[in-house]
């Protein structure tokens, strides 16, 4: 009796498994129209200064407005591109995106934020995404420091010549370097010696609980002193309530992102808050 229970399980399994491939598939199919039917867009969420006051950078996010499915988020698709190689045609494109919204900001005038561009591993396993930033900074006539490239912990782990060399370049560029859901990926803290590191982004999974939970608070209370040390900048995601804000003020936090200052806004809205930013 428990073997055929054992089996349906396995069947069962086996159905679901085919349904999400078969998901998987569709999407992929639809992702090859997205960019030429311009169903892709970036949003924009500010990172602010601890006490609210201004706005240090600017995260783009990418959104797929499907045609029958509606808004897709990028934990969704941006896995299944990064599998099939399309993520380097829609990186490349959020480059371009992101870098004619900088130019945009600049010539609101002052001092204008940098904006931060997430760049997947696969672009670098791939190649070819310094001189499209390069090229793109010129492009729009920006500085490298109107960039910042955000990579995940992940891309260093292999620690391969080549993508150090990438890094080196993108830095001598002009742009930053920061770490994005820090402290969640399987590297080790020596790279943090190794490469050109300026920005570290502690992970929302660390700030969810940080009220209660002791061990939480008590990493990233770690992570602000070790990068104090190093000399690094600190940007903690996810921060949601008032009470995660108080703890972080205690804790000396100099930038937060979060829903509780700005969700991810509209190219229009973004610039709108960036005229009363000072
Ligand atoms: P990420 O780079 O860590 O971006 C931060 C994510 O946290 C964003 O989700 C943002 O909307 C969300 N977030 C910010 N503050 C809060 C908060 O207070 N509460 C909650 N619940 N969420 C908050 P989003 O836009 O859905 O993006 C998810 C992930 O998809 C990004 O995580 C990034 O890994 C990836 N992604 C987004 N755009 C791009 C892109 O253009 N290229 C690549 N390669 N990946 C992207
Ligand atoms: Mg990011
Ligand atoms: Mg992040
Ligand atoms: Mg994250």
């Amino acid at each position: 009796k428990a073997k055929t229970k054992g089996r349906n399980r396995y069947e069962f399994f086996d159905e679901a498994l085919n349904a999400k491939n078969r998901e998987r598939n569709l999407l992929e199919k639809d992702i090859y129209c997205a960019i030429e039917r311009n169903e892709f867009h970036l949003v924009y969420q500010p990172i602010w200064s601890i006490d609210g006051q201004h706005i240090h950078s600017i995260e783009a996010l990418i959104r797929w407005q499907h045609p029958t499915r509606g808004l897709i988020s990028p934990a969704d698709f941006i896995p299944i591109t990064e599998e099939s190689g399309q993520i380097i045609a829609i990186g490349e494109w959020v480059i371009k995106e992101a870098c004619k919204f900088a130019r945009k900001i600049s010539l609101e005038g002052g001092t204008p934020p940098s904006i931060s561009v997430n760049i997947s591993s696969a672009q670098f396993m791939k190649g070819g995404v310094v001189e499209i930033i390069k090229r793109e900074l010129e492009n729009n006539n920006l500085k490298g420091a109107n960039l910042i490239a955000e990579i995940t912990e992940n891309l260093l782990l292999s620690d391969q010549e080549d993508i150090y060399l990438q890094l080196k370049n993108i830095v001598a560029l002009g742009v930053e370097l920061a770490i994005d859901d820090f402290g969640t990926g399987y590297s080790s803290l020596s790279y943090l010696k190794k490469y050109p590191i300026k920005r570290l982004k502690v992970d929302k999974i660390f700030i969810d609980e940080i009220v209660t939970d002791v061990d939480d608070l008590a990493l990233v209370s770690g992570i602000l002193s070790l990068a104090n040390s190093l000399s690094l900048s600190t940007v903690i995601e996810g921060v949601e309530t008032q009470a995660q804000l108080a703890t972080l003020k205690k804790l000396g936090s100099p930038m937060i992102q979060g829903y509780l200052f700005s969700r991810p806004i509209k190219e229009e809205q973004m610039l709108e808050l960036q005229r009363n930013n000072v």
